[in-house]
């Protein structure tokens, strides 16, 4: 089974995506860790041509699409996978497409997290980061340290109500054609409201194996 989700960062796609990729025996594929393995690894075929990663600069939908490919042709991917962060475009989408029509696959369902920008903003406000092992807590918790590994908890920068809203319209503006190219293609298209601060992880993977 090759599931995309869909979703801006804070909706919580990523914490389920690995729910779901345990629950079905699936490989959970995010595209920032293939990049970063890539970058970790200078005798990788990629590695000259994911360099803009390291400069910040915008990666084009080739590049994307040829780390996306070259993970595919990796046999722990061969018994399905859970593409999160990936594909960003209509053009990665159809590359996609064609990557698994090739293979004699295709893309049998896409799970789109439909979230409020009420929970974002709740979210991604919250947010606490630990300085040393980067793992992902909210003030909520309570922690005063990283209780895995004591390190410091930090705000992000980049998490202020003014970026967060920034953020949400351009990943609106930006994934409305891939919402639309996904809705009328022939993969099980399933939408999952996140319209409540108080849902826990649970009850949305719940909502979502209620849908499929
Ligand atoms: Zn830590």
């Amino acid at each position: 089974m090759y599931i995309v989700l869909l979703g801006p960062p804070g909706s919580g796609k990523g914490t389920q995506g690995q729910i779901l990729a345990k629950r079905f025996g699936l490989n959970h594929l995010s595209t920032g860790d293939l990049f970063r393995a890539i970058l970790g690894d200078e005798d990788h075929p990629l590695y000259p041509k994911v360099q803009v990663v390291k400069e910040g600069k915008l990666v084009s939908d080739d590049v994307v699409n040829l780390v996306v490919e070259d993970a595919l042709n990796k046999e722990e991917y061969e018994s399905g996978v859970i593409f999160d962060g990936y594909p960003r475009t209509v053009a990665q989408a159809e590359a996609l497409d064609d990557m698994l029509s090739s293979r004699d696959r295709k893309v049998d369902m896409v799970i789109d997290f439909d979230v409020t920008e009420e929970v974002l903003l709740d979210r991604l406000l919250g947010r606490r980061v630990c300085s040393s092992c980067k793992g992902v807590f909210h003030k909520k918790q309570g922690y005063d340290k990283c209780p895995k590994c004591g390190g410091k908890l930090i705000t992000r920068d980049d998490d202020n109500e003014e970026t967060i809203k920034e953020r949400f319209e351009e990943y609106k503006n930006k994934t409305a054609p891939l919402q639309q190219y996904y809705k009328s293609g022939d993969s099980k298209y399933i939408c999952i409201m996140v319209d409540d601060v108080d849902k826990t992880p649970d009850d949305i993977q719940k909502q979502i194996i209620d849908k499929i």
